[in-house]
């Protein structure tokens, strides 16, 4: 049976993302749509593409593995303001892409520039056959100064608004999330408490990572957009992270090991300990671990020095006091039990 229309659409708005200047989509669309009229299937693989997500286009054969796919570096690129599209053929079946420019795929290019696409295929020095563009007659340059080109529709009269920030244009469908932020998988599309919880994890760190500094609350806002993405690429990186994009258990166990420590409050321990001659042996514990036998990493002895005294420097637990001995900082558990004296 022969796929759809309604899939190879589906699946194409799903890949060209948010953040696709609409007259772009539309149009990109209505290539598929006339497409299929003629029996060629045909999908969009590519559309708007983050500074993030083109900066790991680019790494790819160079820092990364795989082949070279681009020689645009973040902003050099169509895809990052929407104005670009990346097709391919699909089997009649919709199960397989073909990547052969053949009859079929030089007639896609055509149905594309009568819609006022420019195909990449056209170019002379670098021949880019899934490239599909609108520039509206702006220069790259135009475009990172933030200028926005004004592209009439020729599929009915739709109008984009000149330097329309097409970032802010956003078509997602957010979904919603709930709950507190423990680790499960937060991504691109998503809003809500847990999603604010990791940004301001993000921002509270050291270095923060903020998803949009200088913006609003410095971008916080319990969306997670593409800034937010960003911050986690970047955050993943800096710590060598697996770079996704996605806030799963490793983000979050990341994110609570760096958390800054509240700072201590002033230790109201005071006074001594005294540890009688009586007691032969007296049990020790480091300071990060639960004051229980199992965990005694070593032992005072009272007895041999004629009973021992010691500074309390922190009161850690109920019944547990903190105090210098010769291997360092150590808990030691003085409960009513014990022949320990306090003063
Ligand atoms: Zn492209």
């Amino acid at each position: 049976m022969a796929v759809s229309l309604n899939t190879l659409l589906e699946r194409s708005i799903r890949n060209m993302g948010s953040g696709m200047n609409q007259v772009v989509k539309e149009t990109a669309l209505e290539v598929i749509k006339r497409s299929y009229k003629e029996g060629i299937y045909v999908q969009i693989s590519d559309g708007y593409r983050s500074h993030a997500e083109q900066q790991k286009l680019y790494n790819q054969g160079r820092t990364t593995s795989g082949n070279i796919v681009t020689n645009a570096k973040p902003g050099q690129s169509l895809h990052n303001y929407g104005l670009a599209v990346d097709y391919f053929i699909v089997s009649d079946d919709g199960q397989k892409a073909i990547w052969t420019v053949n009859a079929k795929w030089k007639r896609v290019a055509a149905i594309g520039k009568s819609l006022g696409f420019e195909w990449g295929g056209d170019w002379s020095s670098f021949k880019d056959y899934p490239h599909l563009q609108m520039t509206g007659g702006l220069t790259l340059s135009q475009l990172q100064a933030g200028k926005r080109p004004k592209l009439t529709s020729k599929v009915d009269d739709t109008i984009t608004a000149p330097d329309q920030k097409v970032e802010s244009e956003t078509v997602t469908n957010w979904i919603k999330v709930t709950g507190d932020w423990k680790g499960q998988t937060l991504r691109n599309g998503q809003y809500g408490k847990p999603v604010k919880q990791l940004q301001t994890m993000l921002s509270k760190n050291d270095p923060p990572f903020y998803p949009n500094k200088g913006a609003k609350n410095n971008g916080i806002d319990e969306y997670y957009g593409d800034d937010t993405e960003d911050a986690v690429e970047r955050y993943q990186s800096y710590y060598g992270l697996k770079r996704d994009g996605l806030a799963g258990k490793e983000v979050y166990g990341s994110l609570k090991e760096n958390e800054p420590k509240s700072k201590s409050k002033p230790s109201q321990a005071k006074g001594t300990v005294h540890l009688p001659a009586s007691a032969k042996t007296w049990r020790t514990y480091k300071l990060n671990v639960k004051p229980v036998k199992k965990n005694s990493d070593w032992s005072l002895t009272p007895a041999r020095y004629g009973g021992l005294t010691y500074k309390i420097l922190d009161k850690p637990y109920p019944d547990v006091v903190t105090i210098k001995t010769g291997r360092g900082k150590r808990n030691i558990y003085v409960g009513s039990g014990t022949s320990a004296v306090i003063k």
